[in-house]
């Protein structure tokens, strides 16, 4: 179990020890057997008690060809032509859920000619 104290809220500290003070005197058993409900409600029954909904815990990686393809974009058509020359391909690996981004010559041709960063403005004198 652990006890957090939410920032914004304006309870005062002999509150916060007294729920710290009533947290220590959990068993194992009641951590075990009772429901969330239960647990709180046996615990702090003197507080007003809320339990939000339960988030279902899962993992979800950011990453996606439009944010590889347009780190590969940032490096510059040159750098990238270089990696190409020398490995054939450019392999790229998300370092968090490890899937696989490959882009062979003709990918990179189309990554940077689709590239929509602006282009610098001409100026004429
Ligand atoms: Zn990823």
């Amino acid at each position: 179990m652990l006890l957090q104290r939410l920032p914004g809220q304006q309870a005062d500290d002999e509150d916060w020890q007294r729920d710290v003070f009533l947290g220590e005197t959990v068993s194992e058993k009641e951590l075990l057997e009772l429901t969330a409900m239960e647990l709180l409600h046996r615990l702090f029954h003197e507080e007003d008690v809320r339990l939000f909904e339960p988030e279902p815990f899962s993992f979800r990686c950011s990453c996606s060809s439009e944010r590889i393809e347009s780190m590969l974009r940032g490096l510059g058509y040159d750098e990238v032509q270089s990696i190409l020359e020398e490995q054939g391909r450019v392999s790229v690996d998300c370092e968090f859920c490890k899937q696989n981004y490959t882009y062979d010559a003709v990918d990179v041709e189309g990554l940077f000619a689709a590239s929509d960063q602006p282009e610098v403005p001409q100026t004429r004198h």
